[in-house]
């Protein structure tokens, strides 16, 4: 192997045995020795509109416009005229901060109006925000599941739930694989208290859905709950954008539905919806909840605004829309492999980090900036380019995206590995 091939799968097995300062220590000599270091180690700063952003390169500004790829800002609300002003209105009534958890006198008259909102938007009885989407999944698992139950979880969700997971039994189950989840359920279900099928609406890698339908029907004969981390698909799915449960006709039949406020919304910040009885004992029970600092006024505000008018401009999911349709068209044109995509998130499969590192600068040459999926998100032979559309793409920014993708396919063979 040589140095250029290294990834940080690589340097993870190299540090099994030493400990966290050494560790720390060793990455930093080693990241700095190998071609990783170009992509993978560091965070550039943005600034700008997105989707067209000034980015500056390992310390460097270049005052290069480019068109980003990378953010989740699908509907484009955290640049929205209307959520800015919310935000600015809030900031001058209560501050830049809640400064203290919701128990202890950080829950404002604006987290109450948002969980009431999100509340009815997902069809649910009750919410609870948080803020972080992460610390939902992590707070709201650890309270529910103990030793004495069982999570049988998709292979591809989110990392937050395996966090959320640690102090539980846990079943994998392959990829939307509802014959083995049946069969889990069927030999697994009867030997635990509480048993609960967690899945994603929409899945944040390969951009495909869960099968939500089937998944609730085996829940009700197997008598699991069910919790869908929509996290990527509030906003985006359903005729309404009210998530996957919406698309399904499923609204109202999942026992906990959680999501995040950093995506379709435009801000940052996480709720769980469910029922009053379970919410009531997550502001208790939930250790994000209960000793983490409320989210801000100006995020609840500009969160609060951005329901408005994902219920009020139909146009703006429909412009989204549009956007997949073209871009996947487009891709699969030109031989792309997107694996089962149906959603705004494209991953553009190359199956090698070299690879994947490699298109990535040449993207970045070309003024376009797309997130580099390696270990640990995914396996090595899973590597890929991930895009995510956003209704603030023109047409002409998807045109360029391919266009790019084209040229650096001549340079690297980037369609034909399999
Ligand atoms: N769940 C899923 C499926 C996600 O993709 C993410 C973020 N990428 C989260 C939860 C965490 O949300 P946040 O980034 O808002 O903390």
């Amino acid at each position: 192997m040589t140095a250029e091939h290294y990834t940080l799968k690589d340097f993870a097995l190299l540090s099994l045995n030493t400990n966290a300062v050494d560790r720390a220590k060793q990455f930093k000599k080693w990241i700095t020795q190998t071609e990783v270091a170009d992509s993978v180690y560091w965070i550039e700063a943005l600034s700008g509109i997105k989707p067209e952003m000034i980015v500056k390169y390992q310390g460097i500004d270049t005052s290069q416009k480019i068109i980003s790829f990378a953010s989740n800002d699908y509907l484009g609300l955290s640049q929205n005229q209307e959520t800015i002003q919310a935000g600015i209105e809030a900031l001058l009534k209560y501050g830049t901060g809640a400064c203290a958890s919701p128990r202890l006198g950080g829950y404002l008259d604006i987290h109450r109006k948002l969980e009431q909102e999100i509340a009815c938007f997902t069809g649910q009885e009750e919410a609870l925000i948080f803020s972080s989407g992460f610390g939902v999944n992590v707070g709201v698992l650890n309270a529910l599941l103990g030793k004495e139950d069982i999570a049988f979880i998709d292979l591809q969700v989110h990392r937050s739930v395996l966090d959320g997971l640690l102090q539980t039994n846990v079943k994998k189950i392959g990829h939307n694989n509802l014959e083995y989840l049946e069969y889990a359920l069927k030999s697994e279900r009867h030997k635990y208290k509480t048993a609960m099928v967690i899945i994603d609406g929409v899945y944040s890698q390969d951009g495909d859905i869960a099968p939500l339908s089937e998944i609730i029907t085996l829940c009700k004969q197997y008598d699991a709950l069910v919790y869908l981390d929509d996290a990527h698909g509030v906003g985006v799915f359903g005729e309404n954008g009210r998530g996957v449960a919406e698309h399904y006709d499923m609204l109202g039949q999942v026992d906990i539905i959680t999501g995040t406020l950093s995506k379709s919304f435009g801000a940052v910040g996480g709720f769980a919806a469910c029922s009053k009885e379970i919410t009531d004992y997550l502001r208790f029970y939930s250790n994000t909840s209960l000793f983490s600092a409320s989210p801000t006024p100006q995020v609840v505000c500009s969160a609060l605004k951005a329901l408005e008018i994902i219920r009020r401009e139909k146009l703006l999911i429909k412009k989204l829309w549009n956007n997949v349709d073209y871009l996947k068209r487009r891709l699969l044109e030109e031989g792309f492999d997107i694996k089962q995509s149906v959603s705004p998130i494209f991953p553009v499969m190359i199956r090698d980090p070299y690879k994947v590192s490699e298109a990535i600068k040449l993207l970045k040459q070309k003024n376009i900036y797309a997130s580099e999926i390696t270990f640990p998100a995914v396996t090595n032979k899973e590597s890929r380019i991930r895009i995510s559309l956003s209704a603030a793409h023109e047409t002409a920014h998807l045109d360029t995206l391919v266009n790019a993708l084209c040229e650096i396919d001549k340079e690297l063979h980037i369609k034909s590995i399999k």
